[in-house]
């Protein structure tokens, strides 16, 4: 777990993989970066079309809900997702929530009479169709973070109403390089007059459905993170240098791309792997499923009983007749055993694989020489 500032300075504060921040961190952030949050995609409609959206074509324009990755059709199965992650919060986000408001009220009063008041739940909106009664409405069911996107002078109206109605307000943007510093700066010194908690500055990040439009802007990936954009993660340091000399009770928080990538996704999978692997399944460091496998295109029924015998029964799973998986610990018996069946040898594969946990999709089939 990483260690956070436990009272507000103009320090800069580092964490693992570049995420800074000056004064305390988000309590969605907190959870968010230890995978303790469900994300909660609500709605692909939205009321703006911005050019660095990085929505998917998938979602975009669809009024679809995804628990994670998965997509559902009822408001109750989100919490058998959040049961599997063990979550300690969800993230709503989008699309424009605000599109379909009576059911994100819902989902807020879904969660916390299931999983109590404790059940941490932040909101990401453009703000430009919240109204104060909408707000007071999002108080009343216990919204604890309102996440506000700036589109246009509308979403400082939306701002207006969120504080007015006593919600826990913050404003989270991406950072376009093109933009420049005093953008940036001028939307802090208004947030922190209007009483504005907190500000997340987003490493602007490059998708298949913005690639086009962010190339015709002059904007590139980094060498390094392809599907981040160079630029964004200077002016990001930058905005936070002089922030470091000019906020006075406003915190800041910078969460590079990779973040979203190497820790919150990782840890998410890895609370869900280690729930749902089976004895035979190992997981690993990225929180995905690695097993062993054996395809045939004989019957292994002999098979399954020398290798029950030789690894023991918890390490073998019998998917059907001509395809046993296996634990990949094992990986040097199996082969050696299957050495002493000449015809089975010649005619099965063996592949390491990597699955997802929840979509069980593979991410990586490997297959492993056997020498004959
Ligand atoms: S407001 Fe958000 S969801 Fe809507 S188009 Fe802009 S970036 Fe995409």
């Amino acid at each position: 777990m990483v260690k956070l500032a436990m009272s507000w300075s103009r320090e800069i504060h580092k964490l693992p993989l570049g995420t800074r921040y000056i004064g305390l961190l988000p309590k969605g952030c907190t959870l968010c970066h230890e995978g303790l949050k469900l994300v909660l995609f609500i709605t692909g409609l939205c009321n703006r079309r911005c050019w660095y959206c990085p929505i998917s074509d998938l979602r975009r324009g669809k009024d679809v809900i995804y628990a994670n990755e998965v997509r559902i059709n009822d408001i109750r199965d989100i919490i058998p997702h959040i049961n599997l992650m063990e979550a300690k919060g969800t993230g709503i986000t989008g699309g424009e929530p605000l599109l379909v408001f009576d059911r994100v009220i819902k989902v807020i009063e879904l969660l916390k009479a299931e999983f109590g008041e404790e059940h941490h739940i932040h909101l990401y909106t453009n703000g430009e169709l919240l109204s104060l009664n909408h707000a007071c409405a999002l108080k009343e069911c216990g919204l604890d973070e309102l996440r506000i996107h700036i589109t246009s002078e509308l979403s400082w109206k939306g701002i207006k109403n969120a504080i007015n109605a006593g919600l826990n307000v913050g404003i989270e943007i991406p950072v376009i390089p093109n933009n420049g510093l005093n953008y940036y700066t001028n939307i802090i010194r208004r947030a922190e007059s209007m009483g504005v908690r907190f500000i997340n500055l987003n490493e602007l990040e490059l998708s298949e459905s913005n690639y086009m439009a962010l190339r015709i802007r002059g904007l590139t990936p980094r060498d390094d993170i392809p599907y981040a954009v160079k630029g964004s993660e200077e002016l990001a340091l930058s905005i936070l240098e002089w922030a470091s000399r000019n906020v006075h009770n406003i915190n800041l928080h910078y969460c590079p791309a990779r973040v979203k990538d190497a820790i919150q996704l990782k840890f998410r999978l890895k609370r869900v792997s280690c729930k749902v692997a089976k004895t035979h399944e190992v997981v690993d460091d990225d929180g995905l499923i690695v097993k062993g496998i054996l395809e045939s295109n004989i019957n292994l029924q002999t098979l399954k009983g020398v290798l029950s015998r030789t690894i023991g029964e918890r390490n073998v799973f019998v998917r059907n007749g001509k395809t046993i998986e296996f634990n990949v610990n094992y990986l040097d018996k199996v082969i050696d055993l299957l050495n002493s069946f000449p015809t089975i040898l010649r005619n099965t594969r063996v592949y390491i694989i990597r699955v997802h946990p929840i979509t069980h999709m593979i991410f990586e089939k490997i297959p492993v020489t056997v020498k004959r």
